[in-house]
Order: C-alpha cells, then sequence, then structure tokens
C-alpha cells in the first residue's frame, strides 16, 4: 500500500485547489489510479484487485483523504460499488464487473432518492423483469462519482425485495445530471441519475435475485462508511498539521501563537481528534479484517466520531490560522466545507445517533 499511497501522492500532491476550485478531476487521473487498482484497493488479485486488508486500505484512504477529499469520495464510491459486487454478484459477475473497476473503469453508488433520503425504505425504483431482461424506472439523487462513472450501481424494488443492479451509464435512457455547485467534495463529480424506461438483460442483476432490502443497503453501507471515516481521519491530519505549522511560525504579542495558550489548547484538541479518529477506525477496520460480527456497529461508530472530530477539527484548523486559512484553494477552508458534508453522508449523525442508541439499550430490560 506504500505504492499506492505514493502513487496517490504524485497525483494528488498539490493539485486539491486547482481541482476544487475547476469542480472536476481529469477524467484520465481518475482512469490512471483506477488501473492501478489504487481505487479499489481491497478487491482480491483474482480480480485485477491489490488485496488489501481493510486496515491497509484504511490506511490509503486517509492519506487520499489528508490530500483531497474529493479524489477520497470516488475512491469511496468505487470501493463501495466493488464490495457491493463482491458480496452479492455470481462468480461471472465477479469476473466481468471488478475486473472492470481494476482496469480503469469508473463506478458509482445510487441509493438516494428525491423522497428517500435518510428513510432508504422509501426507495421507489423498480427493477421489473421482462423476459431475459429487466426494465428499470426511477430517480437517483447526489450520486458521488456518477459524473465520472462507466457504471452505476442502482439500488430499487426487485420482485418481493431490493436488488442492485449495474447500470452502465451510456445505456438507453439513463441521464446523469451532475449537482451544480455542491458545498465541499466539489470535484467529486455528484449528480443525479434519471433512469426512464432502462432496459438491461437479467445478468446486470447482482446475484439475479431479490434480497432482504436491509441487509442489502447496510452491506454496502458498512463499506461507506467505514470508508468515510477512514478519510475523516485523513482530513484531521491535513488540519492538524497545517495547524501546527502555522502556529509554530506565526507570530503575535512578540511570540509564536502556539505559546499562547488557547492557541496551544487548540492544537492539543486537534490531536485529540486525530487520535480519537484514528482508534475508532483501526477497531473498525480490525472488525472488517476478523469478520467480526460487531462490525456494522463499529462502522457506525467510527463514521460518527470520525465525521463529528473533522468537523469540528476544520472550524478549530480555520480558526488558527484565521484570514491566511478564509481563503478558496486553502487546505482548511476547503477541509471545512468537505468535512460539514461528512455528518450528512452514509448515515447522518441523527442516523449514527438512532443506531448507536439502540445499542446502547441491547440487553437493557
Ligand atoms: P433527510 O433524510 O431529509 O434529513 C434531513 C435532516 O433530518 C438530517 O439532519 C437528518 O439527519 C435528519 N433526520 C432524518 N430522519 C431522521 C430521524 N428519523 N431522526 C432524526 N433525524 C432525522 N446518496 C447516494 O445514494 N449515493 C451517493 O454516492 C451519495 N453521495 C452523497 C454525497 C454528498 C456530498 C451528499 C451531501 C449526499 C450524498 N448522497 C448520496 C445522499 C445522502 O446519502 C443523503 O443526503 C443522506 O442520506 C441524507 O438524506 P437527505 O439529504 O435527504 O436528508
Amino acid at each position: 500500500s506504500d505504492e499506492l499511497a505514493a502513487l496517490v501522492s504524485a497525483e494528488a500532491g498539490d493539485r486539491a485547489a486547482e481541482w476544487d476550485l475547476a469542480g472536476a478531476i481529469p477524467p484520465d487521473v481518475l482512469r490512471g489510479l483506477g488501473a492501478k487498482g489504487a481505487l479499489c484497493a481491497e478487491v482480491p488479485a483474482e480480480y485485477g484487485g491489490r488485496g488489501l486488508t481493510g486496515r491497509a486500505n484504511g490506511a490509503l484512504t486517509a492519506h487520499a483523504g489528508a490530500l483531497c477529499s474529493s479524489l477520497r469520495s470516488v475512491m469511496t464510491s468505487q470501493g463501495m460499488a466493488a464490495w457491493t459486487i463482491q458480496r452479492f454478484g455470481t462468480r461471472r459477475q465477479r469476473t466481468e464487473e471488478l475486473t472492470r473497476l481494476t482496469s480503469g473503469g469508473l463506478a458509482a453508488v445510487a441509493f438516494s432518492e428525491p423522497q428517500a433520503g435518510s428513510d432508504l425504505s422509501a426507495i421507489a425504483t423498480t427493477i421489473v423483469d421482462d423476459g431475459d431482461e429487466v426494465v428499470l424506472n426511477g430517480h437517483k439523487v447526489w450520486s458521488t462519482a456518477a459524473a465520472y462513472a462507466d457504471v452505476v450501481i442502482v439500488f430499487g424494488r426487485y420482485q418481493d425485495g431490493a436488488a442492485a443492479v449495474v447500470v452502465p451509464t451510456d445505456a438507453p435512457g439513463v441521464t446523469v445530471r451532475p449537482v451544480a455547485q455542491p458545498l465541499g467534495c466539489r470535484a467529486a463529480g455528484h449528480a443525479d441519475v434519471d433512469l426512464d424506461d432502462v432496459r438491461l438483460p437479467a445478468g446486470r442483476v447482482l446475484s439475479g435475485a431479490s434480497q432482504s432490502p436491509g441487509l442489502l443497503t447496510t452491506i454496502a453501507l458498512t463499506y461507506g462508511r467505514l470508508s468515510v471515516a477512514w478519510g475523516c481521519v485523513g482530513i484531521i491530519r491535513g488540519c492538524l498539521r497545517a495547524a501546527a505549522t502555522h502556529a509554530r511560525h506565526r507570530e503575535q504579542f512578540g511570540k509564536p501563537l502556539a505559546q499562547h495558550q488557547l492557541v496551544a489548547r487548540h492544537l492539543s484538541e486537534l490531536l485529540v481528534a486525530e487520535q480519537t479518529a484514528t482508534r475508532v477506525c483501526e477497531h473498525a477496520s480490525d472488525c472488517w479484517d476478523s469478520g467480526s460480527p460487531e462490525l456494522s456497529g463499529a462502522a457506525v461508530l467510527a463514521k460518527h466520531v470520525s465525521a463529528g472530530r473533522a468537523a469540528h477539527a476544520a472550524a478549530t484548523a480555520v480558526q488558527v490560522l484565521a484570514s491566511a486559512g478564509s481563503v478558496d484553494g486553502e487546505p482548511v477552508a476547503r477541509a471545512y466545507r468537505d468535512a460539514k458534508l461528512m455528518q450528512i453522508i452514509e448515515g447522518s449523525d441523527e442516523i449514527c445517533q438512532l443506531i448507536l442508541a439502540e445499542r446502547a439499550l441491547e440487553g437493557v430490560a
């Protein structure tokens, strides 16, 4: 994974501000990273992937998150798509679709709809059998990386449950409409996806069978939550580094900012955030790697803690840099916008809290 981290550094190094201002990452950068397996590095080698452990993939995700949350968001989507295919695909689907994602093909994941945000039981997209084909109709919103994607994993109602379908974005009836000027992660390629009588071979339904909607979304989201959580660790590390560097060198009242106790407290809070978020993410990744039944709860905890700490850390870093951090293009200004969105996606703060409250009540008479 050191090699992949170096690759991500070489591509994203000092270009994140430029991509953020332009609202796009050059597709050849994404395809180049994808072709080296860096966008979904957990995919096993038999499908052309790097076969990283959850822990190693987490470290890579944090590395990307410290450099560019938009790129990290694309990695999260690609990884979530790959994981969904790996978990629910037949051997043939895994071979075809995962190999595509490790050789430069790009993917997005689409759950959300205008009436189905936090409440995914309200998904209205339909997947209907028609001979040896399926027909999809629906509207998906805010699908990260869909503006770049060759395929979107679309979740919808199917038979008496739910299914995920691998939908090529160039299929007739698919319209991808980029979200204009998002608050943060501006180069992540968020887009709405309209599905209008999209007719596909039935072999594009993952596993070919209807699944329990709850299981389907929880399994996909668990990957996403872990990935976002590690991305937040990256945001916090970037903010800690920027704030500490500034506080050491900038002088006011005759001494470096770091020697003013109230500024020193900000630095200590950033360090606590970095350590706390790292530990909960490590725990969740260890659960992933050991196949622990605690995984889904640990992923929710990691996402909730890391996103909250990242949002606070970014605000703190802007406070320490003050005017120097108050300009578009400054890493801490970008982190401030990006981190806020992490409290909304993959289960908002409130939804995470509801899940954690259920855990708190477990075993209590
Ligand atoms: P709502 O569900 O309307 O919620 C509004 C507010 O009410 C929130 O604060 C929420 O926490 C709170 N709330 C809702 N229900 C409850 C409750 N029962 N109890 C307490 N509080 C509650 N979707 C995809 O499918 N794929 C993607 O790749 C994707 N990427 C995204 C990237 C970004 C940057 C953003 C902003 C969104 C993305 N989304 C994506 C959509 C995202 O999953 C939803 O925005 C999220 O689920 C929240 O839904 P909503 O925005 O409709 O808010």
